[in-house]
């Protein structure tokens, strides 16, 4: 097949797939008649995989460079316009916890790095303080464009968008999740129920523990409110136990 040909069938495959993701497909059942040949071909068994359990380092990195490069260039939601650079999210591929926020705001947007404004430099601090570095956690966000002076995110973005954070947590497989804000918990934790009262409840995520606990930006604008710090940090107490005992 000519290379063009062959470019052209590797993007409509993958739409296709991101097509199934948004969905909720997490696999795709080969027939039995195929599968005898596919397993001699691991080659093309490994484009109809989406299955997380990758042992192996190197071919974990190449899984995580394969995404980021994919998100780098996507343009599957309007926010890709307005972007300077789209925002993966970064930390540890072997990382046993993992922070999920919002989206990128100015800052992000400009660095290609999630969390690195004001808010995100109290986010280090809260990790500092639970005794880690951003190197040993995995931080990212459920959108990974800006969207427009900050607004929050669509509907329409956030499904268009998810794909990506999944397949970050099949790669990641973390052993906790906390969730900075509401738009991130709701994402996990579908829920009516208001921050105050998410936060500081264990909820689930295909098996994994989630902590919904308030965005750092929120700790910003009621700086002066040193009760909302504390209810955090008693949020953050209750992973590093979760950590401790597994
Ligand atoms: S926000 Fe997500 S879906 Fe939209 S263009 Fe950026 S990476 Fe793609």
């Amino acid at each position: 097949m000519p290379e063009n040909e062959l470019l052209k069938r590797l993007e409509e495959i993958e739409e296709q797939l991101h097509f199934y993701r948004q969905l909720g497909v997490d696999f795709l059942v080969r027939s039995e008649e195929k599968k005898g040949d596919e397993e001699k071909s691991s080659s093309s068994a490994g484009l109809i995989k989406l299955e997380p359990a990758i042992e192996n380092q190197t071919s974990l990195e190449a899984e995580w460079e394969k995404l980021i490069k994919r998100i780098k260039s996507c343009r599957f939601c309007p926010l890709f316009q307005g972007r300077t650079q789209a925002v993966p999210g970064e930390g540890s591929y072997r990382a046993r916890l993992m922070f999920v926020g919002e989206a990128p705001g100015r800052d992000e947007d400009l660095q290609g790095r999630p969390f690195v404004g004001r808010a995100g430099q109290l986010l280090t601090k809260i990790i500092a303080a639970m005794g880690f570095s951003r190197q040993e956690v995995y931080i990212g966000n459920v959108i990974k464009c800006r969207p427009p002076e900050n607004r929050t995110p669509r509907p329409d973005e956030i499904k268009a968008c998810s794909p990506y954070l999944l397949r970050q947590i099949e790669l990641l497989n973390p052993r906790v999740i906390v969730t900075l804000g509401k738009v991130a918990t709701d994402f996990f934790l579908e829920s009516d129920k208001s921050m105050s009262d998410l936060r500081g409840h264990f909820g689930q995520f295909r098996g994994i523990p989630v902590m919904p606990t308030f965005h750092p930006s929120y700790l910003i604008r009621n700086e002066g409110n040193r009760g909302i710090k504390r209810l955090v940090w008693e949020d953050m107490k209750q992973v590093l136990k979760l950590l401790e005992t597994s």
